[in-house]
């Protein structure tokens, strides 16, 4: 493990978050609390296994709606993240050492959960040589195992301290979808993303389409930020131009007032206007709505995705 300079408290207080007020919260924002049985379920089989979702670390509107469906989106290498991004709800500090029975474990929930299609991140881990490169391999690799038929996408961190060669292990494994997240625009790296680099991240999704052409690649980013529309038309040219197949841009919410504020909350219409835009430059697959997250409606999007291409390639 790399000694990390990390205060060890869950919690730190993270820097560049304004606490002013905020705009409210418009109606299309607004959801249901979770109650189904299938919600439950969902619930019941994430603590059984003893696995951390995203959906409940970030404090995921979409969670009633996705977990009534049993579509959790695991988060593997702990609940502690080596970097301390201002919109982000995870604990920041030093992790645990990786528990190397996660990826059965991650691998027996997607079967009992009986899923099409799963989504699987994780923290950034800085600590780790690889930065986790060769666990998230495995959990690739355990699930396919265990359930054949099940369709995989990664969310993943950028691997900025690592060597270029670690991306190689995750491709390796071929997951169906890579997915990496801009989050925002460059000039907001500094405040909102201050531990990344954004060219670095647009070049690992350009290296993951090098690696493995058939592979395909998605990013997104959040809005309500305080970026400008030219900005977001930026990062969609940035996007194409490193070859990435799939959009997604959803509305950026605050998770406790010491994150980085809502500067605006971006209008149905504004979403609408930013979907035609995307596919005006070529994505083969855009998803821009107020509530629309990386994972959400991933398994349905991933049968678009697909469609999208053989089209494409009949037409060719
Ligand atoms: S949108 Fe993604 S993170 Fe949110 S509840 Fe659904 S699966 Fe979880």
């Amino acid at each position: 493990m790399r000694d990390l300079k990390i205060p060890a408290e869950r919690h730190p207080e993270k820097a560049n978050r304004p606490d002013s007020e905020q705009p409210r919260k418009p109606s299309w924002i607004r959801v249901k609390a979770p109650t189904s049985e299938g919600y439950r379920k969902t619930r019941e089989i994430m603590r059984e296994n003893r696995l951390v979702t995203v959906c409940e670390e970030a404090g995921c509107p979409n969670v009633g709606e996705c977990w009534s469906q049993g579509h959790a989106t695991m988060m593997i290498m702990g609940e502690i993240c080596t970097r301390g991004c201002t919109f982000c709800n995870v604990a920041t500090g030093r992790p645990d050492a990786l528990d190397v029975f996660e990826p059965g474990r991650v691998a027996h929930a997607v079967q009992k959960l009986g899923l099409k299609h799963v989504v699987i991140t994780s923290v950034d881990r800085d600590d780790l040589e690889d930065g986790g490169a060769d666990h998230f391999a495995q959990t690739i690799r355990a699930v396919r195992h265990r359930s054949p038929e099940t369709t995989i996408e990664i969310l993943t961190p950028d691997f900025l301290k690592c060597a270029p060669s670690v991306l190689e292990k995750v491709v390796e494994a071929r997951p169906d979808v890579f997915n990496h997240n801009l989050e925002t625009v460059p000039g907001l790296y500094h405040e909102v993303r201050p531990g990344a680099r954004y060219f670095h991240s647009l070049r690992l999704l350009q290296r993951v389409k090098e690696l493995d052409p058939t592979m395909f690649t998605k990013s997104g980013i959040m809005v309500g930020l305080g970026e400008e529309r030219p900005q977001v038309l930026q990062v969609m040219d940035d996007m194409r131009s490193a070859d990435i197949d799939f959009l997604t841009i959803g509305q950026y919410l605050q998770p406790t007032p010491k994150h980085h504020r809502v500067a605006d909350f971006v209008t149905p219409d504004q979403f609408k206007a930013y979907e035609k835009a995307a596919w005006g430059k070529g994505f083969l697959m855009v998803s821009a709505t107020p509530l629309t997250r990386s994972s959400y409606h991933a398994g349905d999007d991933f049968a678009r995705l697909r469609a999208a291409r053989l089209e494409k390639l009949g037409r060719a």
